[in-house]
């Protein structure tokens, strides 16, 4: 298109004073304006004259505004064309944008500077068009200057391979007498040249290698990537360990030396590095390391690995919380049996409680044999409460005990033994800097304790230990039979309103224990849920607060509300809620007054599935509530997503609120949470005037504490039912 100083304008209209109109008027505006009469005019000195621009009527004689259209996005569509038409006709417009008009202005034309500015913008567009396409062009032009370019460099890259393969030639007899392997690759991993002897012990032919990328002979792509990077970075590597897998998938340790080859020119950079076997001084190293590492009678570790591991075990319970025991085994009077019988007897002996002791081995725990008939279990990660760890250690070791009670038939002899057993847990105390070797001690002075008890017994190195050890032990048995022996009963706490008025209720479980007397959920109910004993007693415990439910109901009391625990391994069952909806159907108790109290723990892990057993809980009717709130790690955003009805104010908040500035704002926090999620609040243990008062204050409208009624068991609870109310 050629260039004119003023942008040139060609006017198409049949009416004389429409074409003089938009001359006169665009003339002030420095645009050149020339004229066309019809549209077949206007397409002659549109060939002839190239205007910037087209103003063009739609209905003239002869040609009409169409076909100049037409014309234009046939031959010129750069030029842009604006239709002004007085048909003020809709389906016009749109046949006139259709076939390619710029804008649609309607005549007459009430404000031309709608016209200028239509102009405008039109011309501005038909430049961008063609900036863009010379762009477009020189883009063209570039990219075909430097094809031109690559294809140079290809050649001459074929050029020095040649000349490489003809360096190479002089080296193929080195290469084929060669017992490593020579390669070369490149550096995106395309084996370029590979030496016969890959044969040997990758089963692939050196043919059918060349070309494929390295990672068919390494699979291993991190150890890859770290050799490649290693020779991008330092250009060498030696002694570099890779597995080798052949070609029927087996792994064969090598060992790799090799150089990055920068090359200067158009050849592409390459690595070249040679290849060994090492399968024999990896199993010589191995046979060394088994004798360092293990006992050669039982093939158990032996003080050496033991004692590695129980340092890597101590630093991790400590920096994780956790408890770990070591458990230190002497076989009673072995030397008897060594003497009488003979060594080939006692070696035959060891070998079996070896192997006795490995049964039912958790991975992370290790046996290891010390020496003679001294044997140690080390059991790691025992949970994070030291009176659980202790129990589970003990249980482990009166395990032990009955394995190795059972006869051992040897060479024809019937044999019998007994272990004394000592236990050290680790870390001892919070502070302790004991080391492996003091805890063996510890265990050992503790086995020796065994001894001196008379044998075939469990002793632990602090006595503290030993009785928290025996006692949770004492009541593990219990509880076994406490459901039979009918020891279990419900008491109930009212949670109430400020004036003292019932509006529902807390089931908390009893154990009147036989000799003991009550004894707290507190100590029994982590205990039963730490040995499973939880759903026989939590699936009671429901059962009984429906019936109970179910009672009030039919008596015509006027309770709304009866929250049960649930604890967590309950509410992980997978049947749950069949388990709540068949005890709510068999017992006939309203599901709508049943709560659920749940805890955060319990809710946060494995969120997805909990949320869809909230909504099953939720769909029975029942209401669900976060218990201990605040003690835990809830997130808004996890509570948002959760059916919840009522959040419960941890006791210990509520203990601090009159002295502790933080707890206080720690409770009106989650007030104010709740109420913006929409959920009821429950403060609990409110034992206080001033507690109550600061609850009230802050707008927490229930309450569950010993300032209004302590538990209480069936009988008491319904008369206070009946009076509707607690003495406040
Ligand atoms: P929880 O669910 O937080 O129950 C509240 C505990 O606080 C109850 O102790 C209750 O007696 C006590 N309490 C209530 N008001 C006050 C107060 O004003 N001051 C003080 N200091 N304490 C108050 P309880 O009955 O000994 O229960 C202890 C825990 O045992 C319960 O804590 C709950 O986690 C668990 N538990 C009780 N019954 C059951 C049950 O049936 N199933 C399950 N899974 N757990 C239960
Ligand atoms: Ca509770
Ligand atoms: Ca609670």
């Amino acid at each position: 298109m050629e260039h004119h100083k003023n942008p040139v304008i060609l006017t198409i209209d049949d009416e004389a004073n429409i074409r003089d109109s938009f001359r006169l008027f665009l003339e002030d505006y420095d645009y050149q304006v020339i004229e066309a009469t019809n549209g077949r005019e206007g397409i002659e000195i549109l060939e002839r004259e190239k205007p910037d621009l087209v103003l063009c009527d739609l209905r003239m004689p002869e040609v009409d505004g169409l076909e100049v259209l037409e014309y234009i996005k046939k031959h010129s569509p750069d030029t842009p064309i604006i239709v002004v038409s007085g048909t003020g006709v809709i389906g016009d417009a749109i046949e006139a944008i259709r076939r390619g008009a710029w804008n649609y202005l309607l005549k007459p034309i009430q404000d031309m500077s709608v016209l200028l500015h239509a102009i405008s913008q039109a011309l501005e567009r038909a430049r961008l068009i063609i900036e863009n396409r010379t762009y477009q062009e020189h883009l063209e032009e570039e990219v075909s200057r430097r094809t031109e370019a690559l294809q140079k460099t290809m050649h001459d890259l074929n050029q020095s391979h040649l000349k490489l393969k003809e360096n190479e030639e002089k080296y193929r007899l080195i290469f084929e007498n060669l017992q490593d392997v020579y390669f070369e690759i490149f550096p995106d991993g395309m084996i370029y040249e590979i030496s016969p002897s890959i044969s040997h012990f990758s089963l692939y032919r050196r043919e059918e290698i060349l070309g494929e990328d390295i990672g068919t002979l390494f699979p291993d792509r991190m150890n890859r990537t770290r050799l490649l990077t290693l020779l991008r970075t330092r250009g060498i590597a030696t002694d570099y360990e890779m597995s080798l897998k052949d070609k029927d998938g087996i792994f064969i340790p090598c060992s790799l030396n090799a150089r990055y080859q920068e090359v200067t020119g158009d050849t592409p950079d390459k690595i070249c590095g040679t290849l060994r076997d090492i399968t024999e001084q990896k199993q010589a190293e191995a046979r060394i390391e088994h004798l360092a590492y293990f006992d050669a009678l039982t093939e158990l570790p032996n003080r050496r690995l033991l004692l590695d591991r129980l340092e890597q075990n101590i630093s991790r319970a400590r920096r994780h919380n956790h408890y770990g025991a070591m458990l230190f085994l002497d076989l009673d009077r072995f030397k008897n049996i060594n003497d009488s019988l003979g060594h080939p007897v006692g070696d035959m002996l060891l070998k079996d409680v070896a192997k006795r002791l490995s049964i039912d081995l958790r991975a992370e725990d290790t046996v290891s044999r010390l020496g003679g008939d001294e044997f140690v279990m080390l059991l790691s990660d025992l949970g994070t409460d030291p009176i659980d760890a202790a129990a589970a250690a003990q249980r482990k070791a009166e395990e032990i005990q009955h394995h190795l009670a059972q006869k051992y038939l040897i060479s024809g002899h019937e044999l019998h033994i007994t272990p004394s057993i000592g236990v050290a847990m680790f870390p001892s105390n919070e502070n302790s800097n004991d080391t492996g070797t003091d805890i063996l001690r510890y265990a050992d002075t503790a086995m020796y304790r065994a001894k001196d008890d008379g044998r075939d017994t469990i002793r632990f190195f602090l006595p503290s230990m030993q009785s928290a050890a025996d006692s949770r032990l004492v009541i593990e048995k219990e509880l076994r039979h406490a459901l039979e022996k009918n020891e279990f009963s419900l008491f109930f706490q009212p949670q109430v309103d400020q004036s003292g008025q019932i509006l529902g209720a807390e089931t908390l479980i009893r154990w009147n224990h036989s000799t003991k007397g009550f004894i707290s959920p507190a100590t029994f109910i982590p205990v039963a849920e730490a040995t499973g004993m939880i759903l026989p007693i939590g699936e009671w415990v429901l059962r009984n607060a429906c019936q109970h439910l179910k009672a009030w109901s039919d008596a015509g009391l006027p309770i709304q509300h009866l929250a049960v625990n649930v604890s967590p391994r309950q509410f992980r069952q997978p049947d749950f809620i069949r388990q709540v909806s068949l005890i709510l159907e068999e017992t006939g108790a309203d599901p709508s007054l049943l709560g659920l109290e749940l805890t955060e723990g319990m809710v946060i892990d494995n969120i997805i599935d909990t949320i869809e057993k909230m909504q099953g809980l939720k769909q029975l009717g029942i209401e669900l509530s976060i218990d201990d709130f605040g003690t835990g790690y809830s997130s808004l955003t996890y509570l948002k997503r959760m059916p919840l009805d009522i959040l419960k104010i941890d006791q210990s908040f509520v203990r601090d609120i009159s002295t502790d500035a933080n707890d206080a704002a720690i409770v009106e926090t989650i007030i104010s949470m709740a109420d913006h999620l929409d959920l009821k609040v429950i403060a609990e243990g409110v034992e206080t005037e001033a507690e109550l008062s600061f609850l009230v204050e802050k707008g927490c409208k229930i309450y569950q504490g010993y300032h209004f009624s302590k538990p209480m068991p069936n009988n008491q609870f319904t008369k206070q039912l009946q009076a509707g109310s607690v003495h406040v």
